[in-house]
């Protein structure tokens, strides 16, 4: 149960923006509903302002969930990848693949595809730095 736990916080704040969101497309909405029949009877001031309101509600909520959603994105690709280096002793082959569980170095995999009657050997396993732009002050 405490396992779970990992970040109350965040998510806490990400429900809270999502209903924040939520309400405010339903009340534009509501609000362009009452535009249109202001429109119907004949109210056109009305139903511009409405109108303005709704549009205004929509594009900003709509907005806040693209950033909020970008947001997440750029964090998921700031994480670090763990990587597993597999070689061919044979033919020296070399390809990488995103770590799996169970990867040890030196562990024996599947045949290499050049060679089948030799075992492709897993060589290195390490953490995948993406080097940061670096900035000078000139
Ligand atoms: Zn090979």
């Amino acid at each position: 149960m405490a396992q779970n736990q990992t970040s109350p916080a965040t998510k806490r704040i990400s429900t809270y923006l999502m209903m924040i969101v939520l309400i405010v497309i339903a009340l534009s909405i509501v609000s362009l509903i009452l535009a249109a029949n202001a429109y119907l009877i004949g109210d056109g001031l009305t139903a511009g302002f409405l109108a303005i309101i709704g549009l205004i509600a929509m594009t900003m909520s709509i907005f806040t969930l693209y950033q909020s959603r970008r947001q997440a994105v750029q964090m998921k690709i700031e994480m670090p990848k763990v990587m597993t280096t597999i070689e061919c002793k044979k033919c020296g082959s070399k390809t990488v693949r995103e770590y799996q569980r169970g990867d040890y170095v030196y562990k024996e995999l599947d045949a290499c595809p050049k060679c089948p009657d030799t075992k492709q050997i897993i060589t290195a396993i390490y953490k995948e730095v993406k080097e940061k732009e670096k900035t000078y002050n000139v």
